[in-house]
């Protein structure tokens, strides 16, 4: 089942960089496996897949150790700050800085080690109550402070737009979001040159392509419905 939804996907990816004049190689799919079981990662990995998306630490951690090969896995979910050592040295990116706070301590904890956290920002494009993220007005500031932090580079933006029946609803807040990333960029903060913008999930990936997204994060699509016991 997987390897077939994914060539759908693929299709998908294809033609929405088509339509928008896009290169393929601009897009990064990340295959969002949370909840879903090793054996279905491998099967995406059979087709070549070696970007993984998970939210909780814990989850990403027991699957990163039990496949050995070398993959880029992706933190995608709220994170809460007393985890975050645990993610040192073990991600590619985290998509969901969320606060100063968060930022702080991802500072702490990577500076620890020497090592630099590859984040991006989270934006709360919709202005919905029950998301996380920075209002899109807070996050030049934010973006401000966190360019003082040096273990912490900040490579683009990202957002989790509404659930809506029709993708095209959701166009407006991901060409917003690429705007506000142009209009920080244009601000010539030290330390900020933002080129990657994660936006679209199952419902609307081909939008968020049209409108500039470097990363798709797609769960269903790929591995099918989850099961939350
Ligand atoms: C679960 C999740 C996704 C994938 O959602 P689908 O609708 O299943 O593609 C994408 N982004 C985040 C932050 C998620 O938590």
């Amino acid at each position: 089942m997987v390897k077939e939804n994914l060539k759908i996907v693929e299709e998908k990816i294809a033609g929405a960089c088509e339509r928008a004049g896009r290169d393929r190689k601009e897009v990064t799919l990340i295959a969002v496996s949370k909840t879903k079981p090793v054996e279905m990662i491998r099967e995406a990995m059979d087709t070549g897949i070696v970007t993984f998306g998970e939210n909780k630490v814990k989850e990403l951690l027991e699957k990163q150790s039990v496949l050995s090969e070398p993959l880029n896995w992706h933190m995608i979910g709220h994170l809460q700050r007393n985890k975050v050592r645990q993610l040192v040295g073990r991600v590619k990116r985290i998509h969901s800085v969320d606060s100063l706070r968060l930022a702080e301590q991802i500072q702490n904890d990577f500076s620890k080690h020497s090592v630099i956290a590859d984040i991006l920002v989270e934006v709360n494009m919709a202005k919905e109550e029950s998301k996380y993220g920075f209002m899109p007005e807070e996050t030049e500031d934010a973006i401000r402070k966190i360019a003082t932090f040096p273990n912490i580079r900040v490579h683009g933006l990202m957002t989790i737009a509404p659930l809506v029946e029709d993708p095209d609803e959701n166009r407006l807040y991901f060409r917003d979001l690429k705007k506000l990333l142009v209009d920080i960029n244009n601000k010539n903060i030290d330390n900020i040159n933002m080129d990657e913008l994660s936006m679209g999930m199952t419902g609307d990936y081909e939008v968020a392509i049209e409108e500039g997204a470097t990363y798709i994060r797609v769960g269903t699509g790929i591995f099918g419905n989850r099961i939350y016991l």
